[in-house]
């Protein structure tokens, strides 16, 4: 029994690998999420903003609107006009590893691009490709996150292939829904860049999943059990379920073998 306990435990942990970039395990609430992009013009990431935008619808169908486990819809929004911060303001003061959002840069509802110039964003280096921050959430509600692609000259973002591009935005999209990096190398949420990704990992689906959990289809092929006859499970009907549940385990105990 102690073997199979712990080969329960070694099972859900290496299920279970995700990681949230947030304390609150914050996701959005709302039944469809949009992804906007600002309306300035990029001058060194080599696509123009409605470039972005298609870059960025692409990225969600391709990836995060695939998982059937998951209940999230995305949608690619429009070209809003912001303000100057966004094109290079700093979005976190202090370190981005300790980020206290820039009241500036929040971002009021779903999902905003950005291109930005500011080097402070990315450390400094010029091989970071972008940076996000859910950086308006309430509770354990995100309402609005900030994706920041590196615009600075010479970054790297720019002479990578379109499907590339496409796979760095997905990428970021997952942190602006709330997941942080995975550790394993196939995961779309890999910390560093991997070429040819075309697909979400079985780790990505998990997170998106954990955050976004599709609810019970309604099919009408399988009819509900009702067991005291009105309608929806009253405590009553709770407790009978509860009654039998104890009664199956305690029975089953019986019959597994003791190791
Ligand atoms: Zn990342």
């Amino acid at each position: 029994m102690k073997k199979l306990l712990f080969a329960f435990l070694f099972l859900s942990l290496s299920a279970y690998s995700f990681t949230l970039n947030n304390g609150a395990g914050a996701a959005f609430k709302k039944d469809v999420i949009k992804v906007n992009v600002a309306a300035h013009t990029c001058t060194n990431i080599g696509v123009t903003n409605s470039e972005l935008l298609s870059i960025a619808e692409e990225a969600v169908n391709l990836f995060w609107n695939r998982v059937a486990t998951s209940k999230l819809e995305m949608i690619g929004g429009s070209i809003v006009t912001v303000a100057s911060d966004f094109q290079t303001g700093q979005v976190c003061t202090g370190s981005t590893s300790n980020c206290s959002p820039t009241p500036a840069l929040v971002v009021s509802s779903d999902i905003l691009i950005s291109c930005n110039t500011n080097a402070a964003n990315y450390s400094g280096s010029n091989e970071v490709l972008g940076v996000t921050v859910p950086n308006n959430i309430s509770g354990a509600e995100i309402k609005g996150a900030l994706v920041l692609v590196n615009d600075q000259a010479g970054n790297s973002f720019e002479n990578k292939p379109h499907a590339a591009k496409v796979s760095i935005i997905a990428h970021e999209i997952g942190h602006a829904l709330g997941l942080g990096h995975s550790p394993f190398r196939e995961a779309l949420m890999y910390a560093q860049f991997v070429e040819g990704r075309d697909r979400l990992a079985r780790d990505d689906m998990n997170g998106i999943t954990w955050l976004y959990p599709e609810e019970e289809p309604d099919l009408g092929i399988c009819g509900s059990v009702d067991l005291d006859g009105h309608g929806q499970g009253s405590p009553l009907s709770m407790l009978s379920g509860l009654l039998i549940g104890f009664v199956l385990i305690v029975y089953g105990r019986k019959l597994l073998p003791r190791f």
